[in-house]
């Protein structure tokens, strides 16, 4: 699914070196590192051209890098840097925006094998991690230790640390916990140049100089090479509650949304499923939601007075006309209740080849953008399911179209850009969370205004001055 392939690393050999297909920017760059850490056999190098996207270009990168330590990672940026080798990094490929994807000439450099958890403080509350680091393992590893990680993308089971800091990453508990960058208190990164940086702290507060840590959050592997994390930590929570509860119509969910921020209570997961992903999942699952169903919302709370909290959301669920409310304290349970969700897009998969968008909105006008988006939908005669983050206003239209066939192709381009555009008209943003990579690097400029856009252009240039990290990525020049 990722396109990893984990620890396996094909050294360079004499025969290979030779090979014609390498130019010689790239021979040279090869030249001066470890052979253990350098693929060029074509079969493996082929697994790392792109990541989970559709719809963004890509190429075969000349070789990969696997470097093991901060310092390997120092020698392939300085090297590449000397030979004006282009660098696009890698954490697990599951992006969704084509921002790792290789481009022609370059060397994707992989962070697979820096899988080290070197520290977890449970009295300062951090840990310390390299950036191959899968999430999940991080999270079951300060588990252990009663300590909780927040961040849970959907990829939580393969994605990366560094991959999840690089595209801000974030997932269901956002409602209620924020983003990957809420938990990134510090960072070691390796500049375009081979120069080793430090930011941030271990302090709980610390405002020394500008936050050179959270402008490395989110940029897409086009400013530096992401070699160290400390990360904050919480308590570990409370077991969730979960309530689930199916609307007539998608207006009383969109307004039990706005009521339930209103009210002052914040669950731990607020969620979203629009009438056509219900009807996705029935027909996967046989699961019986109802074809009446306009919209489910799926709620928990992991508060230790999640009894009180679920309990005012369902008097709200009820004030707005929701026709079956279900609550669970049961975590067996609970996880039955939360199966229409994790089964919204493998039940969408089902129905064709998908596009999945990432929009966000104020959480007040996501009714608005989902019935927008049923009117694009008619519009271009495609079926496009919804669901998502509700509770950050932050949704995955996903456009259903057929890749053989030329026309439906276009349509769906066009769908989703007529969803970017009317997420904008909102008040929203063209990425919640999946990043802007190559899908919508020509969105930049349509959400931020001029002089944003230069000092964007003005930083790039101050950290990678000759272009060499991730080209095409973020910035369209
Ligand atoms: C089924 C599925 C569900 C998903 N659910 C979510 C979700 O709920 N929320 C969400 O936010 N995303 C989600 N995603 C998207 C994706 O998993 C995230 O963007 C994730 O953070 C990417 O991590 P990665 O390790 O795969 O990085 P990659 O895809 O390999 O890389 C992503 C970007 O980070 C850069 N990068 C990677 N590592 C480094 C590093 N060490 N230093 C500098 N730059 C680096 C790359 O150059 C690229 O620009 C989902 C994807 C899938 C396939």
């Amino acid at each position: 699914m990722t396109g990893r392939v984990s620890g396996e690393v094909a050294p360079v050999s004499g025969a290979e070196f030779t090979g014609a297909e390498l130019s010689e920017s790239v021979r040279a760059t090869i030249e001066t590192l470890p052979p253990e850490i350098v693929i060029v056999d074509q079969d493996i190098v082929a697994s790392y051209a792109r990541d989970q996207s559709r719809f963004t270009d890509s190429a075969l990168p000349a070789a990969v890098f696997a470097p093991r330590t901060t310092e390997e990672v120092a020698a392939c940026m300085a090297a590449a840097h000397r030979n004006s080798v282009t660098v696009v990094p890698r954490g697990a490929g599951s992006g969704l925006s084509g921002a790792a994807n290789a481009v022609a000439e370059c060397v994707v450099l992989s962070l697979h094998r820096m899988t080290a958890i070197r520290e977890v403080d449970a009295v300062n509350r951090i840990a310390v991690v390299e950036p191959g680091v899968v999430t999940a393992d991080l999270r079951a590893r300060v588990a252990a230790d009663g300590l909780f990680y927040p961040p849970d993308p959907g990829s939580v089971e393969f994605s990366t640390i560094g991959g999840n800091v690089a595209t801000n990453a974030g997932g269901m508990c956002c409602v209620k916990y924020g983003v990957t960058g809420d938990f990134v208190l510090g960072l070691q990164v390796v500049l375009a140049d081979g120069r080793i940086m430090r930011t941030g702290r271990r302090t709980v507060k610390g405002v020394a100089g500008y936050d050179l840590t959270h402008l490395m959050v989110g940029s897409e592997g086009t400013l530096g090479i992401i070699t160290e994390i400390t990360v904050k930590l919480l308590p570990a929570p409370r077991p969730a509650q979960t309530l689930v509860a199916s609307f007539p119509t998608l207006d009383g969910a969109g307004r039990t949304v706005s009521e339930i921020a209103r009210s002052g209570s914040i669950p731990s997961m607020l969620e979203i499923l629009d009438r056509t992903t219900v009807q996705a999942v029935d027909a996967a699952s046989g699961m019986g939601i109802g074809s009446d169903t306009a919209a489910l919302l799926i709620v928990q709370s992991d508060d230790v007075d999640a009894d009180a909290v679920l309990a005012r959301v369902e008097s709200i669920c009820r004030n707005f006309d929701a026709e079956d409310v279900v609550l669970s304290s049961d975590p067996m349970e609970s996880a039955m209740l939360l199966e229409a969700r994790r089964l919204a897009l493998p039940a969408l998969e089902r129905l064709g080849d998908w596009l999945l968008d990432d929009v966000a909105v104020p959480v007040s006008r996501i009714a608005e953008l989902i019935e927008s988006i049923e009117t694009i939908a008619a519009e271009h005669g495609l079926t496009i399911g919804v669901f998502g983050h509700a509770g950050d206003g932050n949704l995955h239209p996903t456009i259903i179209y057929d890749e053989s066939d030329a026309g439906s192709r276009e349509a769906a381009i066009s769908a989703f850009d007529a969803i970017t555009r009317r997420a904008l008209e909102l008040g929203g943003t063209i990425t919640g969370e999946h990043g802007v990579g190559r899908l919508k690097a020509r969105w930049l400029t349509v959400e931020h205004d001029e002089t944003s856009a230069a000092v964007h252009r003005a930083v790039k240039t101050a950290l990678d001055p000759t272009g060499i990290l991730n080209p095409g990525s973020v910035l369209t020049s």
